[in-house]
């Protein structure tokens, strides 16, 4: 019995078609040459740089169109020259690997967020997944007793940002053992995280015992963050202009 592939073949080559000779080719599209193909495959060949190309567009205008869904109106589109942007901006250029986990850490109205959102775009255009946790999302998860799809959202991604780190109006305690949670894993399955916060690590304490009534539990998961923020994440001080500040 003679198998699909030889019949195939000997169709082909009844019509003239020889697919075992190869014959040397031009790009369809450019016109320059394309190496060499299967006879009857030569109408549809483009040179790998056209490939590349078609690829490379593409990607950046499903990039364009997920980012313009994503990413808040605010944010959307970053002024590189406005004089606060240029100010911080450079502090946060210097650690050109993505993969570096950040805090960016100052009072409001210090362009973090903005900043956290163009290092979240240059992250997507450079091909890694992005996500960002907004603190009311982090609320309602919380009340909803939704927080482990959202859990599973934020662990997915390559590079996750988090806007206002533990300033989040829920139950604190909810909320430090949520991103405790959070980092332990993104850090052991070394994914970059980005976190936006007000707040250094003596209010974070302070915050923690607010009510003078933390349990022990509780402090300890404290210390637990602040311990994997000083020792995995660099600190940009927007405050002070401190590219390596301490957090
Ligand atoms: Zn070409």
């Amino acid at each position: 019995m003679k198998s699909i592939a030889s019949s195939i073949t000997e169709t082909l080559k009844r019509e003239g078609i020889d697919i075992d000779k190869q014959i040397e080719v031009d790009c369809v599209k450019c016109g320059e040459p394309a190496g060499s193909v299967a006879q009857g495959f030569q109408h549809s060949i483009h040179c790998q740089k056209c490939v590349d190309k078609y690829e490379h567009d593409r990607r950046i205008e499903d990039t364009k169109a997920w980012w313009t869904k994503f990413c808040p109106a605010l944010y959307r589109e970053t002024d590189l020259n406005h004089p606060d942007f240029k100010r911080i901006y450079p502090m946060v250029k210097r650690y050109d690997d993505y993969r570096q986990n950040l805090i960016f850490c100052g009072s409001s109205g210090t362009c973090k967020t903005r900043a956290m959102m163009h290092r979240m775009k240059l992250a997507l255009i450079a091909g890694r997944s992005v996500d960002v946790l907004w603190a009311d999302d982090l609320d309602e998860a919380i009340e909803t007793r939704k927080q482990s799809q959202l859990r599973e959202r934020l662990l997915s991604v390559g590079v996750l940002g988090i806007d206002d780190f533990l300033t989040s109006g829920s139950a604190f305690e909810h909320t430090t053992k949520f991103l405790k949670g959070i980092l332990d894993i993104r850090i052991r399955d070394q994914k970059t995280t980005i976190l936006t916060t007000n707040l250094k690590a003596r209010d974070i304490e302070a915050d923690s015992d607010k009510f003078g009534n933390s349990t022990k539990a509780d402090q300890q998961r404290v210390q637990a963050i602040i311990r994997r923020l000083r020792g995995e994440f660099k600190t940009i001080d927007f405050d002070a202009g401190i590219g390596d500040g301490r957090f």
